[in-house]
């Protein structure tokens, strides 16, 4: 497809979103400016619009579905001063979209191949305000806490207590909770020593595999 293909496709799927419910403006121009189609494998470029598919991207993982990269970019309400925090890079189209609308992104990924593809793909787009870590991210990342935002893209079991405690005051966490198959998105908010956490809607996403996660049965 042509580039002007993409840009068409792009601004189709931005149209779907709104017409979906997604009603911020920020999220919806930062996901009309980054190149999606980037950050998914040659062979499958013709899904990367598609607002309802999520595409594989190896290692048997998934990039989440734009509709769900949108309800969660726009729970978390970021401020361009935020600090954040994502859980599971993935491809990195999800980091990419929250450097648009953040002052920095820290992301953590547990596969090294995917965590370098992504970070190949930010840099080749010019992303400077993203850093890129191969952890386990049901652990957060300590050294780079508080965070006024941290999103996990990957299902967990339970809210895991290590990112609650990475959160600063005021700050929110979106992270999809449940079963192995299927979660719920979880908004947790913190206020002093508080929080106060509400659900959002039902989603699938593949899980969250660590210390506070499942356990990895694939080998
Ligand atoms: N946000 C991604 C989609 C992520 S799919 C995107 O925009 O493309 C979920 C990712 O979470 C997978 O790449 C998986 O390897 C990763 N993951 C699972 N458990 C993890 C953990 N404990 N720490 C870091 N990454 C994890």
């Amino acid at each position: 497809m042509t580039q002007d293909g993409y840009d068409y496709r792009r601004a189709q799927m931005v149209e779907s979103l709104r017409r979906g419910g997604i009603n911020d403006d920020r999220v919806l121009e930062a996901m009309a400016a980054i190149p999606r189609h980037y950050f998914v494998p040659e062979a499958l470029r013709h899904q990367a619009y598609s607002d309802d598919v999520s595409v594989h991207i190896g290692e048997g993982q998934t990039i989440s579905q734009p509709r769900i990269v949108a309800l969660m970019t726009e729970a978390a309400k970021i401020d361009e001063m935020d600090r954040v925090l994502e859980i599971g890079t993935g491809s990195g189209y999800q980091a990419a979209v929250l450097a648009r609308l953040a002052r920095f992104v820290f992301t953590v990924e547990r596969v090294a191949s995917l965590a370098r593809q992504a970070k190949a793909v930010l840099d080749r787009l010019g992303i400077e305000n993203v850093s890129v870590k191969v952890m386990d991210g049901t652990l957060g990342w300590r050294a780079q806490a508080p965070f006024d935002v941290i999103l996990v893209t990957a299902g967990a079991p339970e809210v895991p207590a290590p990112l609650v405690d990475q959160l600063a005051d005021g700050g929110r966490l979106v992270v999809p909770v449940g079963s192995r198959e299927t979660q719920v998105l979880k908004i947790v908010q913190r206020r002093g020593e508080r929080t106060f956490a509400h659900e959002l809607k039902g989603a699938c996403f593949v899980p969250l595999i660590g210390r506070h996660g499942w356990e990895d049965t694939s080998t």
